[in-house]
């Protein structure tokens, strides 16, 4: 899932200054599992909001709802006459989210309320790890199922560097070694013929937007 974060309160306030009517909107799906920006963070920040526009004497005027999908244009339009209603829009979803509810809506100003830290996992509640990039050319295959690019300091696809130290990574000693994790993986596995294989210069998708059609749907995307 992606993981996020939320903003801290003064950072999310100076975006809406200016702005009195204001709608928060949450996202149902990966925001919410890692409890940033659900249906439970949305009334948080605007109870937040409210409340510290009343001390200030600057009152805001907030609304709440959340959708299944902010990534999903069919549950955007379900809002439609909702956000009709207010000046500014919070969105409380990734930053692809974030991007999709902008379009939608493109007469009104809308600002991200969380910010969008990586794809992870869950490892206990509210407990989140960094497992992948989005690289473009998944390697897991020949690393025992371990992530160089994550996991490695350098993000390695030939590893280990020189600076593997009895099982940490050279960058702290409570960081361990990615190549020295995949080593073991694959030693219990018996692939350690995988580690010798060298892997050629990778052809980096990530420096533009990409757009991935699963085959079924190009000829959908074609017609358009
Ligand atoms: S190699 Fe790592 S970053 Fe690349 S797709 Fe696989 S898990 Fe993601
Ligand atoms: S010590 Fe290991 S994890 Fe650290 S940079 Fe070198 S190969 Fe990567």
């Amino acid at each position: 899932m992606i993981v996020a974060e939320r903003k801290p309160l003064n950072e999310v306030r100076n975006l809406i200054n200016g702005y009195n009517k204001i709608l928060t909107v949450g996202c149902g799906t990966c925001v919410a599992v890692c409890l940033a920006g659900g249906e439970k963070e949305v009334g948080i920040l605007n109870a937040e909001l409210k409340l510290a526009g009343k001390m200030e004497k600057k009152p805001v005027e907030t609304g709440g709802v959340t959708v299944e999908r902010q990534c999903d244009m069919e549950f955007l339009d379900e809002i439609e006459n909702l956000v009709e209603q207010y000046d500014a829009l919070i969105s409380l979803a990734c930053g692809a989210g974030v991007q999709f509810l902008a379009e939608r809506f493109p007469d009104k100003p809308v600002f991200p309320g969380v910010d969008t830290a990586f794809i992870g996992a869950n490892r206990d509640v509210g407990w989140y790890e960094e497992k992948c990039r989005g690289c473009g050319s998944c390697f897991l295959g020949m690393t025992g199922g371990i992530c160089p690019v994550t996991m490695c300091a350098k993000s390695l696809f030939n590893g280990p560097c020189g600076g593997t130290n009895q099982g940490n990574c050279e960058i702290s000693n409570e960081q361990p070694c990615a190549w020295y994790m995949i080593y073991e993986r694959l030693s219990k596995q018996n692939r350690l013929d995988s580690i010798l294989e060298i892997c050629p210069p990778t052809d980096w998708r990530n420096t533009t937007p990409r757009t991935l059609v699963q085959p079924a749907y190009k000829g959908r995307k074609a017609a358009r």
